[in-house]
Formats: C-alpha cells, sequence, structure tokens
C-alpha cells in the first residue's frame, strides 16, 4: 500500500476586535488570528500538511491572495478545495492531527467542535481527525498571549 505523510506550520498574531476563528470554529475570545480572510492557523497548517503529503504547492502558491478568486476567500473554502485536489492527485485521507500552542484563547473546551468541523471539510468521520491545546508554559515569543500556532500532520493513502 502506497503511503504519505504530510507536515504543516503555521503561525498568525492575535489582535483585538479579530474573531477568534481556528479549527473552521469560532471561539468566544477578545482577540483573533490576524491575517487576510479569518485567519483560521489551524486550517492554513492542515491546507499545507495535505497539500505536501500529494506533492503539490504549498496553500500561498495554490491559492495566491492576489488572486481574485482567493481574495479573503474563507480558510474552510481553502482547506476544501485542498482536499479537491488531493483526491484528484489520487490520494484518499487517513487521518489528521493538530497541535495548537497558544496562551489562549482555551482549546479543550473546542475541541470536538473543531474536529467535527474539519472532518466535515475533509470528507472523513470525526475519529480520523485530532486536535489538542498546548500552553507555551509562559515561556517563548508566544508567552505574552500575541500568537498562536498550529503544527499539523496527516497520512495519506493512495486510491
Ligand atoms: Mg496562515
Amino acid at each position: 500500500m502506497s503511503m504519505r505523510v504530510g507536515l504543516g506550520f503555521d503561525l498568525h498574531r492575535l489582535e483585538e476586535g479579530r474573531p477568534c476563528v481556528l479549527g473552521g470554529v469560532t471561539l468566544p475570545h477578545p482577540t483573533g488570528p490576524a491575517g487576510h480572510s479569518d485567519g483560521d492557523a489551524v486550517l492554513h497548517a492542515l491546507t499545507d500538511a495535505v497539500t505536501g503529503a500529494a506533492g503539490l504547492d504549498d496553500i500561498g502558491t495554490l491559492f495566491p491572495d492576489d488572486d481574485p478568486r482567493w481574495k479573503d476567500a474563507d480558510s474552510a473554502t481553502l482547506f476544501s478545495e485542498a482536499m479537491r485536489l488531493v483526491r484528484d492527485a489520487g490520494w484518499a485521507l487517513m487521518n489528521l492531527d493538530v497541535v495548537i500552542a497558544t496562551e489562549g484563547p482555551r482549546i479543550k473546551p473546542h475541541r470536538a467542535a473543531m474536529r467535527a468541523r474539519i472532518a466535515e471539510l475533509a470528507g472523513v468521520d470525526a475519529g480520523a481527525v485530532n486536535v489538542k491545546g498546548k500552553t507555551l508554559e509562559g515561556m517563548g515569543a508566544l508567552a505574552d498571549g500575541t500568537g498562536v500556532a498550529v503544527q499539523a500532520v496527516c497520512l495519506l493513502t493512495a486510491l
């Protein structure tokens, strides 16, 4: 059986007045990821993981924000489109796993909702998607709560 592993990483500043959209779910929090569209660092990292495993281009190359088709596109749309490209390239998704590193928002109360939403977008069962939150233990560049960093891995198998 032919299998491929993919790795994704993303980092966004958290800014006041931005909706806190992570993993396709809007969390109650006074700051949210800055950036183009909703800044959903989880879906961005997942997009790079699945396209990376399939040997496709990265998120910035596939969906350039100066292309009118993708300007201000919802991250859910980008991830769904990435999954379509992965399937078209002959790959099926086995599982996704995500670590969200931030001093806030708290991830744990929203893990189930994120897993369900990501699974819906990916076209797999929620059991094939996992999401964990980690704090920075007050250390390093994100310790002041000004950012969120996300690591994502996936496994694909040949269709
Ligand atoms: Mg991003």
